[in-house]
């Protein structure tokens, strides 16, 4: 079970949840329960380190933001005892949780369920576990999963127990067709794939992290979402996320996501010619830059060509400045950029067998005089760049198109 940050924001809340976890012990189960620190804590912490100095020590800032875990994993572990439940809380290096030395946002290479499942064995103690937390075995220090990262936690420690289900208790009742707090007529999902539900996180629906969902699809554990506003003796259902295969009824579209945090770059008139796109984007991959979607014009005079490209809106400014440090071999001449754009996408596993499923989503949004800067597309989405002004409007009429509104 993973309760996050809105689920914990108060020992009140707290007290639910423990309420929560004593009906699966009921129930039979032995249980391991990941928690995230209170809503805001996180943000708060990261506020500080930026407070103490500009530039900090990855190593250091993960010390720090790994505390509001520590907090409510102790609270929880009280609060269960208090139910007359045996447990116990466990903080990511006691696990551990061996991660890469990636401070801020570390990759788990291995968990060692063993001391949680002897606690199980010896008294059916229930493991509390923060998460988000890891340690990178050789320097013993501190690291932490990036934000979002205790649903990865949570799958991971799953897969490591061979736990029968991961229960991702959040603010809401389920996976929806979009974000419910944009589109008020969004539905739940009874089950959506494993492939689409890492597009929906990758392409910005921020329900589970991305990699939570790579982990989940890789040990197949079954993972379900679910709110922990209900009422502990009564929960209601929530989303499965499992095979493509145990879903029966399939639409072609199954939601649609979007990203604010997406910058375009459109270079005027560069050579057109061999070797200018890697002149371009050789220098941006070195220093890391994730360039997602590319569009290259042909230009009438046939000499030079516009090249448009989108960056995540955090590397616009450092972007920027590396086009300029390669001004000479790239032959730029005008740089153009935006950042108040939006990606707009489509997921559905059923686009593999329909055709024309975007272009539908083109004359929609051309009727609704939104103008669209790019486009990418691959087997199973397709997505669109756009005016952040517009956000509300495009994923609304998207959702509308393809039949995704509530009744
Ligand atoms: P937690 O703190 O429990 O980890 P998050 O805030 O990380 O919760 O994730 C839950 C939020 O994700 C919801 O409140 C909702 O606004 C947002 N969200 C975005 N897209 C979706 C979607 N397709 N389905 C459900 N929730 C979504
Ligand atoms: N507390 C961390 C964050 O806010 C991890 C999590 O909540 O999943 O990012
Ligand atoms: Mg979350």
């Amino acid at each position: 079970m993973k309760f996050g940050g809105t689920s914990v924001a108060t020992v009140e809340r707290i007290r639910n949840v423990a309420r929560h976890v004593r009906r699966e012990v009921e129930a039979g189960y032995d249980v391991a329960v990941v928690v995230s620190a209170m809503a805001g804590r996180t943000n708060e912490l990261v506020g500080w380190c930026k407070e103490a100095a500009p530039l900090y020590a990855p190593s250091e800032y993960d010390v720090v933001v790994a505390s509001g875990e520590q907090v409510t994993s102790g609270l929880l572990a009280i609060a269960l005892q208090n139910e007359g439940l045996p447990a116990r809380s466990w903080q990511g290096w006691q696990v551990p949780f061996r991660t890469s030395d990636g401070h801020g946002s570390a990759r788990i290479a291995e968990v060692d369920g063993a001391g949680i499942l002897a606690g199980f064995e010896a008294k059916r103690e229930v493991a509390v576990v923060s998460g988000f937390q890891g340690i990178h075995a050789e320097t013993g220090r501190i690291t932490t999963l990036g934000r979002g990262g205790s649903d990865t936690s949570a799958v991971a420690l799953a897969a490591a127990l061979k736990a029968e289900r991961c229960d991702i208790y959040t603010d809401v009742d389920g996976v929806y067709t979009t974000d419910p707090r944009i589109v008020p007529r969004a539905r739940r999902l009874d089950r959506v794939a494993f492939e689409e539900m890492l597009e929906m996180a990758s392409l910005g629906a921020k329900v589970l992290q991305v990699r939570s969902v790579e982990l989940a699809m890789l040990h197949q554990v079954p993972t379900y979402v679910r709110s922990s506003f209900d009422d502990p003796a009564d929960p209601k259902p929530g989303t499965l996320i499992c095979d493509e295969d145990d879903i029966m009824e399939q639409s072609v579209v199954t939601g649609i996501a979007f990203s604010r945090d997406e910058a375009q770059i459109t270079l005027r008139r560069v050579a057109d010619k061999p070797g200018v796109a890697a002149a371009i984007f050789g220098p941006l991959a070195d220093a890391n830059v994730n360039v997602d979607m590319i569009i290259q014009v042909v230009s009438d005079d046939a000499a030079t060509t516009d090249i448009t490209f989108t960056v995540p809106a955090a590397d616009y400014e450092r972007s920027r400045a590396i086009l300029e440090q390669h001004r000479e071999t790239i032959g730029l001449r005008e740089v153009q950029g935006a950042t108040d754009v939006v990606k707009v996408s489509a997921i559905g596993v059923g686009m593999r067998s329909h055709a024309g499923v975007a272009s539908r989503a083109f004359r929609a949004l051309a009727d609704k005089g939104i103008n669209i800067r790019a486009i990418t597309t691959s087997e199973i989405k397709f997505s669109v760049l756009i005016d952040a002004a517009y956000t509300e409007l495009a994923v609304r009429t998207l959702h509308s198109l393809y039949g995704l509104d509530r009744a």
